[in-house]
């Protein structure tokens, strides 16, 4: 990101140097798009975990009978008698790829009211992403930062403010079988918090949840875990942070680092979360 700022700031500079140095400099300090990369999973008639989206979606034939019966016209005044397409939808915000707000961990977060969606700094939204595979770890198992560093010694990486942290599961592959809930490791406390200390603000994860399964977690508290209920999320109460779920093909990423992620959220009032259409861009 700082080199596409900076590459703008010294286009902008150039505007008083004949056209010809001006157009050579622009060549050189333009950043193109070489790739997108799409890390969204489909909205979509499907049961994601015990919740259901209802889409009812509105044939352009449909849309002629509804509109003119709300205006006074028949079908057949549309042309081929048909007339617009849309949809209605019924189901939570939790479904498919979004991002989660402080909200969603409680109602304050660093001791203050905690930021609903619409008031994510949207700055932080489009950054420098570093993708940490966590793969090798399955169901049940709670990462550690140590995990965390080890990865990213691997890929030779230091942990900068405002990166865009992705956890890399593989999760997403399994998002029509039944095990997709529990499959993957739970993004611990201990974890998020240190991304936090280190200003980070968003973290992802191609998983349906950033906790481990639900299941999983109910049984450990009920074994006597008493902090084994939802840690990564309830840390937020404690430091602000988002983090996007259900992510997708993250493994499409062809670098570990050095790539742009984009996770604007839609605008919904007051919300929790609000869904994401999540992309990496990879520069030329
Ligand atoms: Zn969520």
């Amino acid at each position: 990101m700082s080199e596409m700022r900076g590459g703008l700031i010294e286009a902008s500079e150039t505007r008083t140097l004949p056209a010809d140095v001006r157009q050579d400099q622009r060549k050189e300090h333009a950043m193109k798009i070489k790739q997108i990369i799409d890390l969204s999973i489909p909205l979509e008639n499907c049961n994601y975990t015990g919740f259901q989206p209802d889409i009812r979606y509105m044939d352009h034939r449909e849309g002629a009978r509804f509109l003119g019966k709300a205006l006074g016209l028949a079908q057949d005044d549309f042309p081929d008698g048909m007339a617009l397409a849309w949809e209605e939808y019924h189901g939570i915000t939790h479904m498919a790829t979004h991002l989660d707000a402080p909200w969603h961990f409680g109602p304050t977060s660093e001791g203050r009211p905690s930021k609903t969606i619409d008031q994510v700094d949207l700055r932080w939204c489009i950054s420098d992403g570093v993708r940490i595979d966590v793969r090798h770890f399955g169901k049940g198992y709670l990462l550690t930062v140590d995990d965390v560093k080890d990865a990213l010694a691997k890929i030779d990486y230091k942990i900068k403010p405002l990166d865009i942290v992705l956890f890399w599961t593989d999760c997403d592959k399994l998002m029509h079988d039944p095990r997709y809930p529990e499959a993957n490791p739970g993004i611990s406390a201990e974890v998020t918090l240190w991304l936090s200390e280190q200003g980070v603000k968003i973290i992802g994860t191609d998983a349906y949840g950033y906790d481990m399964g639900f299941q999983e977690m109910a049984k450990r508290y009920k074994e006597g875990d008493k902090n084994a209920l939802w840690p990564g999320h309830f840390s937020g109460r404690q430091r602000e942070y988002f983090h996007i779920e259900a992510m997708g093909n993250l493994d499409k990423i062809p670098v570990d680092h050095g790539f742009t992620v984009s996770v604007l959220p839609i605008k919904l009032a007051k919300a929790s979360a609000a869904w994401t259409r999540a992309v990496a861009i990879i520069w030329e």
